[in-house]
C-alpha cells in the first residue's frame, strides 16, 4: 500500500515506492505514521511517505547485521560485490530519463540538470567504486628478521548509518552507498524528508542488481526521530552524514553518547572566490556564476563570498550581473531551466531574511534580491548579488545556502588570504590568477578540503573531497572514500 501514484512530467503516471525498505521487502512503518513531501516549484503535496520509528530502524539495522555475518562483507570476493554494482549502473543508466524526472519534481532541479550532471554523476561514482572494488590491498611488514612478519587486512567496518541532504538527493545517496558497498560494509539509509521519493526507486533496483536481501536498507523519516534514531543505535558501526553543521554536531554527540561509533561528516561551506587582476574577468564572472547559481546556491561548497583585487572589482560586478540576470529561470520540467526553485517554504524564506540583513547592514544589491515575480506557488528566489560587504556582516560570516553571493575588493595576495581564511568553514576556495606561482602559492595557503584554480565547482567520483576546520570530518570519494569504510587489522606472525 506504500506506492503512491505519481504525475511524472513526460512520463505520466508512474508508482513510486514509499514505504521502508528492509531485507529487500517493502513494508510498512510499525506505527503506521507517514509524512508528506511536496513539489517545490509549486508548493502542492506530492505524497506521504512512510515514517520510520526506532523499532523499524531497529528492524532494519538487525536485518543488517544478518547480511554483513552471512552473505556480504568478508564472506564474498570482491568481485562479487563489484559485479552487482556495475550492473546497479547499468540499470540506474536504463531508467535515467525517469529517474530524473521524477528528481527533478521532487527536487525542482531542471529536468536536464537533474539528467546530465546528477543522475550521470551517480552512475560514474557507481562505477568507480566498481573499478576499485577489488583493489583494496594490505601491506607486508617483514623487517623482523625470517622468523617473523606482519600483514595488514583492510576489512569492511560493518553495519554502516547514512544520513543525506535534499539538495542532491540522488548523487548524495551514490555517493554514500556506493563505497560502503565496494568496501563490503551493509547500510540503513535515510534520505531528506523533503526529498524521499528517488530513493525508493533506487531500493527496487538494487534487488534487480542483485544485492542480497538485508545488504541496503531504507529508512524514510524525520531527523529527530529516525536520523537521531540511527546515530544512537547501539549495534550501528559508523555513520556517515551530509547536512548542515548544527546537525553534524548532533549527530557526533549522539554518535559518542552511544557506542562511539565513527562518524565522517560532509558539513556546510562558505567558500571564498578569489580574482586576482591578472585573470580574465569574463571568464571569472562565468566560473563564479556557476559556483553560485548552480543548484540555485543549494550547495554546500558554492562560491558563495567573492573578493576582487579593486583595480577590477567594478569591471568583475558589471561582468557578474550580466550573467545573474541570464540565468534560466523556470519550471524543473522545462529543458531549458537551468535555475529552479529553492527546496521549501522556509529555506525561502531563511534567504530573503539574509538578503534583507545584508541590506541593513550596509551591502549593495547589483541585481536580484527578492522572490521571483513568476512564483506562482513556487519557492523561487531571484540570482542575487550582494556588493561592498564588510567581514562581520552576518551575510559574509553565514552559510546562506541559496543564490545569493556576497562580494568585496581586496588589495594583495596577503590581504585576499585573510579575507578568505576569516571563516569557521573550510570546505573549498577558488583562486582566479594568470600568474602559476600564486595560484600554487594561494591553493597552499587556503584553509579548505578542496581548491580550484582558474574553474570553480567541479567534483569527481575520483577526487576525494570534505572540509578543514567546521567543514567536516574525513573524506568522501577517491580511494579515500572506500577506505573510510574500512578498517585495518595489523596481523603479527610467530613462524
Ligand atoms: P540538515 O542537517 O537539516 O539535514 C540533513 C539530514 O540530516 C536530513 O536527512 C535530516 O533529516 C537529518 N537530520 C536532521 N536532524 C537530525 C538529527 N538530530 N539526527 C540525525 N539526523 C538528522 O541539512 P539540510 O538542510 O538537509 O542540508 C543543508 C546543509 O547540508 C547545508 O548546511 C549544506 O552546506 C550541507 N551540505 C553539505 C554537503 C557536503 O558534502 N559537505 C553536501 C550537501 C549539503
Amino acid at each position: 500500500s506504500y506506492t503512491t501514484k505519481l504525475n511524472v512530467p513526460g512520463h505520466g503516471e508512474l508508482a513510486v515506492p514509499t514505504g521502508l525498505f528492509i531485507n529487500n521487502e517493502w513494508v510498512a512503518p510499525s506505527g503506521g505514521e507517514t509524512f508528506s513531501c511536496v513539489n517545490p516549484a509549486t508548493g502542492e503535496k506530492l505524497a506521504d511517505v512512510a515514517h520510520a520509528s526506532k523499532e523499524d530502524v531497529d528492524k532494519a539495522v538487525k536485518a543488517a547485521r544478518h547480511a554483513f555475518k552471512t552473505v556480504w562483507g568478508t564472506k564474498v570476493a570482491a568481485t562479487v560485490r563489484q559485479t552487482a554494482l556495475l550492473k546497479y549502473a547499468d540499470l540506474i543508466e536504463r531508467d535515467a530519463e525517469k529517474i530524473a524526472a521524477l528528481e527533478s519534481l521532487n527536487s525542482g532541479k531542471g529536468i536536464r540538470i537533474a539528467r546530465d550532471a546528477d543522475i550521470a554523476d551517480s552512475v560514474a561514482c557507481l562505477r568507480y567504486y566498481a573499478g576499485i572494488a577489488d583493489k583494496v590491498f594490505g601491506q607486508t611488514i617483514d623487517s623482523f628478521g625470517e622468523e617473523k612478519f606482519c600483514y595488514t587486512l583492510h576489512q569492511p567496518i560493518g553495519v554502516c548509518g547514512q544520513i543525506i541532504p535534499w539538495n542532491y538527493p540522488s548523487l548524495m545517496f551514490f555517493w554514500k552507498v556506493a563505497p560502503a558497498l565496494a568496501a563490503g560494509c551493509t547500510i540503513v539509509m535515510k534520505p531528506s524528508e523533503l526529498t524521499p521519493l528517488t530513493a525508493g526507486v533506487f531500493c527496487d533496483l538494487a534487488i534487480e542488481a542483485g544485492f542480497p536481501p538485508g545488504v541496503l536498507n531504507l529508512v524514510q523519516g524525520l531527523g529527530a526521530t529516525t536520523g537521531d534514531a540511527i546515530s544512537r543505535h547501539l549495534d550501528i558501526d559508523k555513520v556517515a552524514f551530509t547536512g548542515s553543521v548544527a546537525t553534524g554536531r548532533r549527530i557526533s554527540i549522539a554518535a559518542a553518547e552511544s557506542n562511539l561509533k565513527k562518524v565522517t561528516l560532509e558539513l556546510g561551506g562558505k567558500s571564498p572566490l578569489l580574482v586576482f587582476d591578472s585573470s580574465d574577468i569574463e571568464e571569472a564572472a562565468d566560473w563564479t556564476a556557476l559556483g553560485i547559481y548552480f543548484n540555485s546556491g543549494q550547495d554546500c561548497c558554492a562560491s558563495s563570498r567573492v573578493y576582487v583585487q579593486e583595480s577590477i572589482y567594478e569591471k568583475y560586478l558589471a561582468a557578474l550581473k550580466k550573467r545573474a540576470e541570464a540565468c534560466a529561470i523556470g519550471l524543473p520540467s522545462d529543458e531549458k531551466t537551468s535555475f529552479g526553485p529553492l527546496i521549501s517554504a522556509g529555506q525561502r524564506d531563511k534567504v530573503i531574511n539574509y538578503i534583507e540583513s545584508g541590506r541593513s547592514e550596509g551591502a549593495r544589491v547589483v541585481t536580484g534580491g527578492q522572490k521571483w515575480p513568476q512564483s506562482n506557488g513556487g519557492f523561487f528566489v531571484e540570482p542575487t548579488i550582494l556588493a561592498d560587504v564588510t567581514p562581520n556582516m552576518k551575510v559574509v560570516q553565514e552559510e546562506i545556502f541559496g543564490p545569493v553571493v556576497v562580494v568585496a575588493p581586496f588589495k594583495d595576495e596577503a590581504d585576499a588570504l585573510e579575507l578568505a581564511n576569516n571563516t569557521t568553514f573550510g570546505l573549498a576556495a577558488a583562486v582566479f590568477t594568470n600568474d602559476t606561482r600564486q595560484a600554487t602559492r594561494v591553493s597552499a595557503a587556503l584553509d579548505a578540503g578542496t581548491v580550484w584554480v582558474n574553474q570553480a565547482a567541479l567534483l569527481h567520483a575520483g577526487v576525494p573531497f570534505g572540509g578543514f576546520k567546521q567543514s567536516g570530518i574525513g573524506r568522501e570519494l577517491g580511494t579515500y572514500g572506500l577506505e573510510a569504510y574500512t578498517q585495518v587489522k595489523a596481523v603479527h606472525n610467530n613462524l
